[in-house]
C-alpha cells in the first residue's frame, strides 16, 4: 500500500469534534513513550506527521489523518503521563474512552506495547477495557531490536499470558522495530485487510471474559 498522501485533518479534544465517521479509521495507542511516534513515521514515511501530533495544544487530542482518501490514521494521546492533574487526566481518558466505545467508523486499535520491558500493568488495562467493549484491536510490540530477542520473545509471552487469563480469543500480534524498521507490511496487510470488505477483519477479542486475578 502506498501511504504517501497522508494529510492532516483536525486535532480532536472530544468525539463530538472528530470529523464525519465516513472513512474507516485505524487507531494508534500506547503508553508515552512507546515509540508510537517513531513507529507512525516509519508506516507513513512521512516525518511531519508525528510532529503534528507532538506540537502544543495537540498532545493530547485524538489526531486525524487523511491516507490515500481512503482511510484515516487516529494518533491517541499516548497515556500514563505521570505529572497530568487529576482532573485533566479524567478529562482526557473520558475523550479517548468515549471514541474508543462510540465511534462507528472505528476499524482497529493498534495497541503498542513496549516489549523491551516485562508486562506494565496500564497497559493491561488499557487492552482490557478493548475486550470489555468488544473493541477490534491488534498488539503491537515495539521496539524488538533493544533487548536480545530472547528477553522480548519472553516480555511478549507474559503479556499474551495475562490476556490469556481473561479472554477466550487471543488477539494478532505484531512485533515491529521503527529503528530497523521492521513490521511496517504486517501492519499494512492489517490495514489492507480490513479494507477489503470480502476478506478476514483483524481478530479482535469478542467475546469479553471477566479477568480472574486482580492486577
Ligand atoms: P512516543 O512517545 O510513543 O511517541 O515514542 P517515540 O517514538 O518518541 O520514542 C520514544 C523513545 O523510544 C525514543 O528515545 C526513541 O528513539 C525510542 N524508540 C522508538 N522506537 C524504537 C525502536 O524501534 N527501537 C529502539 N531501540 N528504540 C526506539
Amino acid at each position: 500500500m502506498n501511504t504517501s498522501t497522508a494529510t492532516f485533518l483536525r486535532s480532536a479534544p472530544d468525539l463530538a469534534s472528530c470529523p464525519d465517521d465516513d472513512q474507516p479509521e485505524f487507531a494508534f495507542a500506547g503508553r508515552s513513550n512507546v515509540g508510537k511516534s517513531s513507529l507512525l513515521n516509519m508506516l507513513v514515511r512521512q516525518r511531519d506527521l508525528a510532529r503534528v501530533s507532538a506540537t502544543p495544544g495537540h498532545t493530547k487530542h485524538l489526531n486525524f489523518f487523511d491516507i490515500n482518501r481512503r482511510w484515516r490514521l487516529v494518533d491517541m494521546p499516548g497515556y500514563g503521563y505521570a505529572k497530568v492533574a487529576k482532573a485533566e487526566k479524567t478529562n482526557f481518558n473520558a475523550a479517548v474512552a468515549a471514541y474508543l466505545v462510540d465511534r462507528p467508523n472505528l476499524a482497529c486499535v493498534f495497541t503498542l506495547i513496549d516489549s523491551s520491558i516485562p508486562p506494565q500493568d496500564i497497559d493491561l488495562e488499557f487492552v482490557e477495557f478493548l475486550v470489555d467493549n468488544e473493541v477490534p484491536f491488534v498488539l503491537v510490540f515495539t521496539k524488538i531490536d533493544k533487548v536480545v530477542e530472547a528477553r522480548s520473545e519472553e516480555n511478549i509471552g507474559l503479556f499474551t499470558a495475562r490476556l490469556a487469563e481473561w479472554t477466550a480469543n487471543p488477539p494478532l500480534v505484531i512485533k515491529c522495530s521503527a529503528h530497523e524498521r521492521k513490521g511496517r507490511n504486517a501492519l499494512l496487510k492489517v490495514i489492507d485487510e480490513a479494507l477489503e470488505p470480502e476478506q478476514k477483519r483483524p481478530q479482535a477479542a469478542k467475546t469479553p471474559a471477566k479477568r480472574k486475578t486482580p492486577w
